[in-house]
């Protein structure tokens, strides 16, 4: 690791992050933010002396609405292929993904909410992907030294991108409010969990998420101690769970 890329350009559209850094021929995005998020890009990219038309990659960390409400009207302006993973490709092409579960007693209340009264929240305007990925993918023939890894849990298509010194992880580390990082919604927390132990066992130093400031290791580090050890806990239980549903059916057989 020789740290020669540059942080990544970060554009703040609402709530969300969208990052931007140069590839090969031009510039990758990451994310697309809530719907209306194009003029945000746009004023982004000319602060930095760019275009949208330089856009050539636009990778999508996960496809809630917040990530990709705003994808349409990018791809509609730029030539940029679309990535997703392949777990979520069916959602992009439907414009519809489903509201994930909550991890605290609040976000379980909005989520039930979101999956019931306010489903609507979870459309947006649908986008037929370029690339589909169901594993890792090598960055060099895009002209840079990195990849893109999946790192499910928070749903189970989440990807991050990690680029020598530099993670950029979607909503797999949530820095909103700014003393912690634990997501408040997770589709899968034990696979959550293992994707911030992946996470730890990258060089990178800093973390770049889709909510909030970015996040250092040491930071990340120390958290993982108290935040993610709950989240191994319910991973245990979960294992302990399942164990108890085996013996019980193994019982009932010999029954
Ligand atoms: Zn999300
Ligand atoms: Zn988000």
């Amino acid at each position: 690791m020789d740290g020669n890329i540059q942080a990544p350009i970060r554009i703040r559209a609402g709530q969300t992050n969208l990052y931007l850094f140069t590839i090969q021929d031009g510039l990758l995005l990451v994310d697309a933010g809530t719907k209306g998020s194009l003029k945000r890009l746009e004023q982004g990219l000319a602060s930095h002396r760019f275009h949208l038309e330089d856009i050539r990659l636009i990778v999508i960390t996960h496809t809630h609405y917040d990530h990709v409400g705003g994808l349409r009207e990018i791809v509609d302006r730029t030539r940029a292929r679309v990535l997703v993973h392949a777990a979520e490709s069916d959602f992009l092409c439907r414009g519809f993904t489903p509201f994930p579960r909550g991890t605290g007693l609040l976000s379980k209340g909005i989520s039930l909410l979101g999956r019931s009264l306010l489903r609507k929240t979870g459309r947006y305007a649908p986008v037929f992907p370029d690339i589909v990925i169901d594993k890792s993918l090598d960055l060099g023939p895009y002209g840079i030294q990195g990849r893109i890894v999946p790192t499910p849990g928070h749903t189970a298509g989440s990807v991050s991108i990690l680029l020598e010194d530099f993670a950029l992880v979607g909503d797999t580390l949530f820095h909103v409010p700014p003393w912690r990082i634990y997501p408040p919604f997770a589709d899968d927390e034990p696979a959550l969990a293992a994707s911030w132990q992946k996470l730890l066992e990258t060089d990178c130093r800093i973390f770049y998420p889709a909510h909030g400031a970015p996040i250092s290791r040491e930071f990340f580090n120390r958290r993982a101690k108290g935040e993610g050890q709950r989240a191994k806990g319910i991973g245990q239980r979960a294992e302990g769970i399942e164990h108890r549903a085996e013996s019980r059916g193994r019982k009932a057989e010999k029954g």
